[in-house]
């Protein structure tokens, strides 16, 4: 038998079936392969379990010298490392986990020319010592995985990323490619701007992912809510569970836990070791449930995740599809289900106006809230919105929410219109600021404490909105807010209005507005 890597005279095909045992290349798979195995540097566009890795590692077979691989994964290259090491490729990296011993045998077998592959942590070509080394071996392939980690508003941003350019200067002659799982059509122009990739061949698969129902939900009991998707869709599947903070992980976990399903928890909050094992546990049994922070995830290759949830709305459409994409690697259906609230909206707002950075990085902060919120309150086709984000165009899907069941939608101007009265009338008025809460009390006439205190009773809206419950109020609130009429600020999420808000008052402009499906349960009876 020849050994894998004397692969020289091989075809890429040759290499996919002797080592990798399968027996035809995937998508744009051979193409991109062919075109890197001839020098040409590539930037790849492939969703999740597209099957990035073949296009960087057979190259790596059949070009000379070493393919050097750039990837923040460190916590799995040895994972990868081995499953390489496994189909007898030679492959080894160079990150702070190694001691010295261990990081001297694989700088050793580089520069004997014994290794295919050579993974390294992006920080690691900021030091001298690397970029030596790598001088004096023989490069054959520089490959970047998530690649999208360069662009500097996205969601992963790794300020190391921006010395790979350098890759170029001081290795003309070898080909990159640079690969990512997300990129709309700007960060796919940044990373080429950024990697100095310009001339690169551009490879854009289709983002779709046919197999995964998409739904988003109106947040109520999102725990309960939850127990009830496991229960009635997914008893006994692995999935995932998105929270947005640590307390959330943790109690949602418990909560789990308690009715029965084997749930897990992930989190920066827990120490290193209770990290690895849960993420080693989650791969290996079967039917576990991750609860965890976006900290989990990336990189993660679980065929059988049958179903991804959110419990918070994630931060950008960016975002959403790539958390949602771990669902259902193997091709079977998968469900993306989002619980959505007023509070999600409020909350993140806030964080948008706490954060560091300029105002330039606050608008995009804003503007990437802002598409996640058209998409849950969209009364389009969740994939359509989705793959239009992406900028690849779709028909209806019949696989998401409102193709199974289309939202009605109602007209929601004179809602809108008393809503925003109010907000106005509080600040004319009173010169007052209030959140959500206080304006739909307002508009159902609830003497409350705080609107007695207030003599908000007074006001001429005061029981103005009585035809709407107060789950609809609240959700005429998000929908203002998710289509820009509307706007939250401060650390109470009190509610202004925006340069548009005067359309609909002057009744410029009316209003559509997509109606719950099912009737929410009363949660607080009326206050008197
Ligand atoms: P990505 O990095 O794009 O998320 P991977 O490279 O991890 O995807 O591939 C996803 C899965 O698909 C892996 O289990 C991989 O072995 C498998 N795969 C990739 N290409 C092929 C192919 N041509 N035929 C069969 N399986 C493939
Ligand atoms: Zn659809």
């Amino acid at each position: 038998m020849t050994s894998p890597s004397d692969t020289l005279t091989e075809t890429p095909l040759g290499v996919l079936r002797r080592v990798f045992g399968y027996d035809a290349f995937r998508g744009e798979q051979q193409e991109i392969i062919d075109h890197v195995v001839g020098g040409g540097d590539a930037l790849v566009l492939m969703p999740t379990g597209g099957g990035k890795s073949l296009c960087y590692q057979i190259p790596a077979l059949v070009r000379d010298g070493v393919a050097v691989v750039v990837s923040p994964l460190i916590a799995l290259m040895q994972d990868q490392v081995d499953a390489l090491t496994a189909v007898g490729v030679r492959a080894g990296f160079l990150n702070s986990t190694l001691d010295f011993d261990a990081r001297r045998r694989v700088e050793a077998a580089f520069l004997a020319g014994e290794l295919d592959l050579l993974y390294l942590a992006p920080e690691a070509l900021g030091s001298r010592a690397t970029v030596g080394l790598l001088e004096r071996g023989r490069i054959g392939l520089f490959a970047i995985d998530e690649a999208h980690c360069v662009a500097q508003w996205g969601h992963d941003f790794r300020p190391d990323y921006l010395a790979l350019s350098m890759l170029h200067e001081r290795w003309p002659a070898v080909p990159r490619i640079a690969l990512t799982a997300t990129a709309t059509a700007s960060t796919a122009a940044e990373i080429a701007t950024r990697l100095d990739l310009t001339g690169a061949r551009h490879f854009v698969a289709s983002f779709d992912r046919p197999n995964i129902q998409y739904r988003i939900a109106p947040k109520r009991e999102p725990r309960k809510q939850l127990l009830d998707l496991i229960r009635t869709e997914h008893p006994g599947d692995a999935g995932i569970v998105y929270c947005l903070s640590r307390a959330s992980v943790d109690k949602t976990a418990e909560f789990l836990v308690a009715n029965g399903v084997s749930a897990l928890s992930y989190h920066a909050g827990l120490d290193a070791a209770t990290r690895a094992g849960n993420q080693k546990r989650f791969l290996r049994e079967d039917g576990l449930v991750m609860v965890a922070t976006i900290a989990f995830g990336m990189g993660i290759d679980k065929p059988d995740v049958r179903f991804v949830a959110h419990l918070d709305l994630p931060r950008s459409v960016e975002g959403y599809y790539q958390e949602t994409g771990r669902a259902g690697r193997d091709g079977l259906p998968s469900t993306a289900w989002l619980a959505y609230g007023l509070q999600d909206v409020v909350q993140q707002r806030k964080m948008i106006d706490s954060s560091e950075g300029d105002l330039a990085h606050r608008r995009v902060l804003a503007a990437h809230l802002d598409a996640m919120l058209a998409l849950c309150e969209t009364v389009e086709c969740r994939r359509v919105r989705l793959l239009s984000y992406f900028g690849q165009d779709s028909g209806p899907c019949g696989n998401c929410d409102t193709c199974l069941e289309p939202p009605e939608s109602w007209d929601g101007t004179v809602a809108a219109q008393k809503l925003l009265s109010t907000v106005l009338r509080l600040h004319r008025e009173r010169n007052q600021k209030f959140g959500a809460g206080q304006c739909v009390d307002i508009l159902l006439g609830r003497r409350t404490e705080k609107v007695t205190q207030h003599r908000h009773d007074a006001l001429t809206v005061f029981g103005i909105g009585e035809e709407l419950s107060e789950a609809e109020w609240r959700g005429v609130v998000r929908q203002l807010l998710a289509q820009g009429l509307l706007a939250v600020e401060g650390d109470y999420g009190t509610l202004v209005l925006t340069d548009t808000s005067a359309e609909v008052l002057g009744r410029r402009r009316s209003v559509p507005m997509r109606r719950e499906a099912a009737k929410p349960a009363r949660t607080r009876a009326a206050k008197t």
